[in-house]
């Protein structure tokens, strides 16, 4: 039995076993050197990781934006790096979606902004997961379907394009930057999350990567939630065809083998799906978590 509580901590615990990710990157040349686990990717547009989802930032003429915000327990060597950087006010925080690991530090940023966004169900979605209440930092503002401002000289546009890694996932477009962070509808080359309780559409997930997929470029810089270390949190357009390839592969086999009458336990014996085998490493999810959501889901 893996429980919320237990999921979250062995995550937790496979990403601070993760490499810092180095300084530097498209365009980006720092004034002075970052702190550990930050890195600059592109026109005021950075990630930090620690524990946890990873956080995207922007500072850059006057504008200090964060996304995500991991943990009570990180989210301060967070604030503390971009603070060193700047003296900027922070105009807003934005959630990408409810889970612990994304909102949990939004109380440290708190003291710093009153503005936190995040989608319409976001705070219902918080309300029900596991956790004490005393300790979540709800948004203060929220969204339908599309949200857009402009900070500093950059234009941020938030978009929900119904259920998928759960039923509150906005995707963040820094459009001049062409940057997009889009939480957790990408774990890079690693096993997925795929949040049942929480309204989780692996179908209608795959439908909204090949939509994201569509409004990037090549030159398009996505930011994921999760990675498996050998790629990162950073990378491009790609990698949201190889989350949809295996949300597809993941869909297709479980429909295959009830069709074929095999059992949930049977179908959980596999060891890996064919072309993602490097979805397996030393990673807190794994292939059964994956196969059970979806039969959950088949079932309705
Ligand atoms: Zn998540």
């Amino acid at each position: 039995m893996c429980s919320r509580r237990h999921f979250l901590k062995t995550l937790a615990t496979a990403l601070a076993a993760a490499p810092a990710v180095s300084l530097g990157g498209a365009g980006g040349t720092p004034v002075r050197p970052l702190p550990d686990g930050f890195t600059v990717l592109r026109r005021g547009v950075g990630t930090f990781r620690a524990q946890g989802g990873t956080i995207g930032w922007l500072i850059r003429n006057g504008a200090l934006v964060v996304v995500d915000t991991q943990s009570p327990k990180t989210a301060p060597d967070c604030w503390s790096g971009l603070r060193d950087r700047t003296d900027e006010a922070l105009d807003l925080v934005i959630n990408t979606h409810h889970h612990g690991d994304h909102t949990g530090g939004n109380r440290v940023f708190a003291e710093h902004t009153d503005r936190i966004v995040a989608h319409e169900n976001v705070p219902a979605l918080m309300r029900q997961s596991a956790g004490d209440e005393a300790s979540k930092t709800y948004p203060t503002e929220t969204f339908e379907t599309e949200w857009a401002e402009t900070v500093g000289d950059e234009t941020i546009a938030l978009r929900y394009h119904g259920p998928a890694h759960t039923r509150g996932d906005a995707i963040i477009h820094f459009e001049k930057a062409n940057v997009v962070h889009v939480g957790d509808l990408v774990f890079n080359r690693a096993y997925p999350y795929i949040d049942v309780q929480a309204g989780a559409d692996s179908q209608n997930w795959i439908a909204e990567l090949e939509a994201i997929y569509g409004r990037c470029t090549d030159d398009t810089i996505i930011i994921h939630g999760h990675a498996n270390p050998e790629f990162g949190p950073a990378g491009n357009r790609n990698d949201l065809l190889v989350m949809r390839d295996f949300l597809a592969a993941l869909n297709e086999y479980v429909q295959q083998q009830r069709q074929a009458g095999a059992s949930l336990d049977e179908m959980k014996q596999k060891e890996a799906l064919e072309g993602f085998e490097g979805f397996q490493f030393d990673w807190a999810l794994s292939l059964g978590a994956c196969i059970e959501a979806v039969y959950r889901e088949q079932e309705g």
